[in-house]
């Protein structure tokens, strides 16, 4: 069997998949995740009908670095996915900067150039070219393809790429350039099979996880987008702040005297909804928490969401459909209801039944704008462009 591998490694976590190429198309065959990283890592796979394959902890692993971490999985797959060739390996890599709009073949250059991004994302990108490099090490020969978060947004309007801030700055590089971009485009791409008169309109797609923004597209391509400079901005989220007044970054500093990496640890970590309940940044927690606190903050993250669509709409001029995606968005009917219903006047009408129900359409018939439910799958789309470049090798 030959197969694609997608990546997705983060700061305490490693998600994988691995797609068979049978005929050429990639199918989910196996994928997991280690997880706990610089705690107790531990490494469950599994097949795609849910058979675990590997359950794996390292209690006292909490020095054991990615690369390590990778390495293990390398043995184990070469040891048990008998006959499986790798043919490649995509990974997602959240900043392409300015100049990546398209996924790229991995070679030292692209390497360098990514490496010069990585204070733009210091939380994400340094884990992301981390795991490139050790797999590099481990298989030199084995072709590597970044996909960036940042390219689905390329094509947008000069306009939505614009800090109010002076001219030599955007020059510079800081300028909005938009995150999600791969659970975008799969969105986009979904769109275009199940409702293809939808895919031409306008229409607001929600990825609702732990990080989470908003995308306004026109025709599939994203024109305006919640995510700015960096993915702290926009909505609320698990532990980010989401936008904020600047000012008080400013207070925080001057006038309480946090220090640079404390405010960040603050807005990053401490913020969203675990921040606003104290209790947790996991929505599932919350909705299971009789607390006022949590009732709040739930309140809040719908309150926000509903806001920034609304100026979304603005950049759209008008709305056809809202498509709701990630783990909050795909499970959670009371957030979607809450969003939908603060969304009303637009002429959203949400079918309560359908929605707790979690299908796919969850817009009343009579609603003049269609409301769906669609899974997140980066890791499709990150396998799709990686068999661009080594489709030449399949059967
Ligand atoms: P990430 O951004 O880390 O990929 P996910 O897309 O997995 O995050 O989303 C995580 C969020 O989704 C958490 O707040 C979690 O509580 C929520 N979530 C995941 N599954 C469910 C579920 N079945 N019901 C309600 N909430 C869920």
């Amino acid at each position: 069997m030959k197969a694609i591998v997608s990546l997705n490694s983060g700061s305490s976590s490693i998600k994988f998949a691995l797609y068979a190429l049978d005929g050429g198309t990639p199918h989910l065959s196996a994928g997991g995740k280690i997880d706990a990283i610089g705690i107790a890592p531990h490494l469950l796979a599994s097949t795609n009908d849910g058979k675990i394959l590997l359950d794996r902890d390292w209690p006292n692993g909490e020095a054991m670095t990615h690369a390590e971490l990778l390495e293990n999985l390398f043995q184990w797959s070469a040891e048990h996915l008998d006959g499986c060739e790798i043919l490649g390996i995509g990974h997602r890599v959240v900043h392409g900067g300015t100049k990546f709009a398209e996924p790229r073949l991995v070679d030292e250059n692209l390497l360098e150039e990514l490496q010069t991004l990585c204070p733009l994302a210091p939380l994400h990108q340094p884990h992301n070219l981390a795991a490139i490099r050790a797999i590099r090490l481990l298989q030199p020969d084995l072709p590597q393809v970044a996909c960036f978060d940042t390219a689905f947004h390329h094509g947008k309007p000069d306009l939505a790429s614009r800090l109010a801030l002076p001219r030599s700055l955007h020059e510079q590089g800081i300028r909005r350039y938009g995150f999600h971009g791969l659970s975008y485009e799969h969105i986009a791409c979904q769109l275009r099979e199940v409702d293809s008169s939808l895919a031409h309109g306008r229409v607001i797609a929600a990825h609702l996880g732990n990080g989470a923004s908003l995308c306004a597209m026109q025709g599939g391509r994203s024109v305006d987008t919640t995510m700015g400079f960096t993915a702290l901005d926009g909505l609320m989220m698990g532990t980010r702040s989401g936008s904020i007044d600047p000012g008080v970054i400013l207070h925080l500093q001057n006038q309480m005297g946090m220090s640079a990496s404390e405010v960040e640890q603050l807005l990053y970590r401490q913020s969203g909804l675990l921040g606003v309940s104290g209790i947790s940044g996991d929505m599932r927690t919350l909705s299971d928490s009789p607390a006022p606190e949590a009732k709040e903050a739930i309140a809040l993250f719908t309150w926000y969401a509903a806001r920034e669509a609304g100026g979304l709409v603005s950049s759209l001029g008008g709305l056809d459909g809202l498509v709701f995606t990630a783990g909050i968005g795909e499970n959670n009917a009371n957030v979607r209801s809450r969003i939908c219903r603060r969304l009303e006047w637009l002429g959203l009408a949400i079918d309560e039944r359908a929605n707790t129900a979690n299908e796919a359409i969850i817009s009343a018939p009579d609603s003049r704008v269609k409301i769906l439910v669609i899974p997140a799958n980066e890791e499709r789309m990150i396998a799709s462009h990686t068999l661009q470049f080594v489709g030449n090798q399949c059967p």
